[in-house]
């Protein structure tokens, strides 16, 4: 074959998910395509693999990523005439302690939720369908029938064909050794054997990817660790048929799987070893790691105990293959945001070839349509930011990932390692006053304040938690006189030039051509209507905005923005998150407060909701901000970081006599559920438009302004909505509500939620989620129906919720 001088688009990698997406891209029309495999097919970690495919996740878009794999493996065969090894003889998950019982019986309902087939079983149940195992210690088991196993070489090597079948051209031991980038576009790679000019890159290279994406100046936060599993010898005289299920037991950190009438066991140890920390040796192509049968006991005892058979039997092999972890167990797809046309699918935990029919399409579909067919978030590479380009954080927080792979799933839990790495100045005082934090996007976050006398740590339980009672205090203080929240973790954005008006009211879905001091709460929307971000825009001069967005979307917003301003318009956009300070004085005592501290005029008139105003708070200029998440009156305070230590002192010496508290981020959770305020990523995603989110009075459809995503709401608008998001609430305080229960209306499932938690001045859960209807929803099909929540398998009655649940201008609670 001669070498290629060019291309349409080149991948990367040709391990499982490099060839998937050469076979979508092929599936899906694309003509000039290339793989470049440095080695030689699946050499990398695919070879290696045990081959278990499971679909479970905890994002319904992820989970039917994964459903996909399983669509496409039960054809793949068919098609390409390669054997791929796919046998769905499902998967089982052991219960082993009455927590761990709460969690599978919750999975069994997101997976109703997700529409995936998913039944509880007595131990005995699945001692009958795994004869091997002693259930002794067993408390309950659930079976996922449509799970099953695959020859993952096999899978890969017919993707490959069915790629070659589409006009796929592949090129085996060609490493790229560069990446070209022009103007911020890759414009071509580099190999030993020549360059190759191409419009789109994409960078499947397994453990490799970082180094990879460094070629291109492209940060890909993952670290290979030591994962092992051994193999038996057949084990004579046991019953271990070929359809014998997939068997995880998490409270024993293993997982098994029948092969050639022996087991694969395998597992995540807590102490994981991490490997090549300095970069991969050269040529580790078809290579395993030294197996380390020390590092491996620990295992093993446990599965000796769960299969006693295995004290006997006889083994063949222990394999220690190194594979790409990331920082939170979750792999990494999409659109570099440093450089555009460079794409990136790599990091898959392990889970690699259940996720590589799946991840292989979705990154396909993004790399021609230019945008995720569907809302990928969890997955979505712009979740990281700035503390992911620091290796030492990578890897403390990668390998932490990789040992809770198995552990129980605690609501609200928090990651340990890698702890404080960015912090507001006023942390350390934070955290005298018993701040108990928590870690998002590398910030430290003050999640509750623990009252005098008690510990500032977080107990894990599926219950009521220790913090319920200290957040209920600071709720209340917010609802009944004054509470202060330290926010500086908000990403925070300067839009800045001649144009910016112009540039902003075209990706803003509200009008931002408002006067100076206006504050405008706005959806940034895709080609199709969808809600990409969700932000606050100040307009502080005529030529400059000031953005709030999410601690955790700030590479997202960032990236999105900088490449939707339309081009060659006079704009500068920057991100001086770490230079500015947030404290959110909220409460009907927050003006008494904020009065005495500065000489601003705080009346409606003077200083209405929706507007913000410089004012002068202990010596400092602060920006404030009548905008409130928590359904109160309120001002943020946004100010340079060095003034944050005064401006808290004044608040809090003045506040002393209204007895203002600290209150932190499970409080602002409770407050805006109960006020109906939507969270993007959870209750806005890229997968709803305003409208069915209820938010399109925040929407200039009226208006002649044109904005992206204009044209495809105008045709929403002409249709019944097929989904709407509500809110429900039950009553019982015994029910817990998480996100993702099933939704049932007359006895029918009709979505799950988005979100959930108490709501403490409504006395009462709240959890939001859509309800789906393919005829239309309307407030009427809202209101005429019957509803229920199904929460660990168990159905309770809830009252549907079509608006806030708390009012304080009304000064009353509808629930
Ligand atoms: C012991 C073990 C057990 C596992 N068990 C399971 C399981 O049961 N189920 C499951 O779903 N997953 C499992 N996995 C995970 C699975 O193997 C991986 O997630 C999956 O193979 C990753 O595929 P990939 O294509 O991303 O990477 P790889 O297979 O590593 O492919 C990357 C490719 O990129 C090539 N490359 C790198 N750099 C360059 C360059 N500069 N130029 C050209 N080519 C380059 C490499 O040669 C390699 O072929 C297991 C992994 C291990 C280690």
């Amino acid at each position: 074959m001669t070498f290629p001088v060019q291309a349409e688009i080149v991948v990367i990698g040709g391990g499982i998910i490099g060839c998937s997406t050469a076979y979508h891209l092929a599936k899906e029309g694309a003509k000039d395509v290339i793989v470049l495999e440095g080695g030689q097919l699946t050499n990398g970690s695919t070879w290696h693999a045990a081959g278990l495919v499971g679909q479970l996740r905890t994002s319904a878009n992820i989970t039917q990523l994964l459903k996909n794999s399983v669509h496409l493996y039960k054809i793949l065969e068919a098609e390409t005439g390669l054997a791929t090894g796919w046998k769905m003889n499902g998967g089982l998950r052991l219960a082993c302690s009455k927590d761990r019982w709460t969690e599978v019986q919750r999975q069994a309902t997101t997976a109703r939720s997700f529409d995936l087939p998913m039944e509880l079983l007595t131990p005995q149940e699945a001692k009958n369908l795994w004869p091997l195992m002693n259930v002794s210690d067993v408390v309950g088991a659930a079976l996922l029938p449509t799970d099953g196993q695959a020859n993952p070489a096999d899978i890969t090597q017919s993707l490959a064909k069915g790629a070659r079948m589409g006009g796929v051209k592949f090129h085996e031991q060609t490493r790229v050794t560069g990446i070209q980038v022009h103007n911020g576009n890759v414009v071509g790679v580099t190999t030993a054997q020549g360059e190759i000019k191409c419009e789109k890159v994409v960078n499947c290279c397994g453990q490799w990817a970082r180094e990879v994406g460094l070629m291109a100046g492209v940060n890909v936060p993952l670290q290979a660790v030591e994962h092992q599993y051994m193999v038996t010898e057949v084990l004579e005289g046991a019953a271990v048929p070929r359809d014998l299920p997939t068997l995880r037991d998490p409270d024993r950190l293993i997982y098994f799987k029948e092969e050639v009438g022996g087991l694969i066991m395998g597992g995540y140890e807590p102490n994981p070893i991490v490997w090549a920390r300095n970069g991969i040796p050269e040529s580790f192509y078809f290579s395993l790691l030294n197996d380390n049968w020390e590092h491996f006991e620990q295992l093993m005892e446990q599965a000796m105990i769960r299969v006693p058979a295995l004290e006997t039997a006889g083994i063949r092999m222990l394999t220690n293959g190194p594979e790409a972890f990331t920082p939170d167990g979750n792999f990494i797809l999409g659109e570099a945001p440093e450089v555009r046309n460079f794409f990136v699918g790599a990091g898959f935990n392990a889970f690699g070839i259940a996720a590589g029919g799946g991840a292989g399409k979705a990154l396909a579909e993004w790399l021609l349509a230019g945008e995720p067919p569907m809302d990928l978030w969890p997955v979505d590479i712009r979740r990281f930011s700035q503390v992911h380009h620091d290796d030492k954080f990578v890897c403390q927080r990668t390998l932490e990932a990789y040992g809770k792979h198995y552990t129980m799933s605690w609501p609200h839990e928090e990651y340990k390692s890698g702890r404080p790495i960015l912090t507001s100045l006023l942390y350390q005082t934070l955290k005298d006053q018993g701040a108990c934090f928590g870690s998002k996007n590398g910030w430290e976050r003050p999640n509750w304040f623990a009252p005098d006398g008690t510990i500032a740590e977080d107990e894990y339980s599926y219950g009521r938690p220790n913090w319920f009672d200290a957040v209920g205090e600071e709720h209340r203080a917010t609802r009944d006189s004054v509470a202060v929240f330290d926010q500086s973790s908000f990403a925070k954005l300067v839009v800045k030039g001649a144009d910016a008006e112009q540039a902003l009211s075209w990706i803003c879905a509200n009008d931002v051509a408002k006067p100076v001091g206006s504050l405008i709460y706005t959806q940034l929307l895709n080609d199709n209507g969808c809600i990409e971000c969700d932000l606050t825009v100040g307009r502080v001069a005529a030529d400059e905005y000031y953005l709030v967005t999410g601690t955790g979307f700030r590479t997202h917003d960032f990236s999105w923005i900088s490449r939707n301003i339309p081009q060659n318009l006079e704009v500068e956009l920057s991100d001086i998150t770490e230079d500015w300070t947030t404290l959110s004085l909220m409460g009907p005592d927050s003006r008494e407060v904020l009065g005495q501290i500065t000489d601003a005029d705080l009346g409606n008139v003077e200083f209405p909701f929706g507007t913000l105003q410089p004012v002068r708070i202990a010596g400092h200029d602060v920006r404030a901000l009548r905008v409130t998440f928590v359904g109160e009156l309120g001002w943020e305070l946004h100010m340079p970081r060095s003034a944050g230590a005064d401006v808290y002192n004044a608040i809090m010496d003045t506040g002393r006599p209204f007895g203002i508290r600290n209150a932190g981020y499970r409080a602002i959770e409770s407050l805006r559920l109960e006020k109906g305020y939507r969270v993007w990523s959870s209750d806005l995603t890229a997968d709803s438009t305003p409208m069915e989110a209820g938010l399109g009075w925040a929407v200039k459809l009226s208006s002649d302004i044109p904005f992206k995503g204009k044209e495809a709401l105008k045709n929403v608008q002409q249709q019944p909505l097929k989904k709407r998001l509500v809110s429900f609430t039950v009553k019982d305080p015994e029910v817990i509500l998480l996100g993702r229960e099933t939704i049932y209306r007359d006895g029918e499932r009709v979505g799950y939620l988005t979100s959930g938690g108490w709501g403490y001045t409504v006395e009462a859960n709240i959890g939001n989620g859509y309800v789906r209807n393919a005829g239309g929803v309307d407030a009427d099909f809202l209101k005429s129906g019957s509803y229920e929540l199904e929460i660990a398998r168990e159905r309770v009655p809830c009252e549907i919720q079509l608006g806030p649940l708390y009012d304080p201008a009304m000064a009353r609670v509808k629930v």
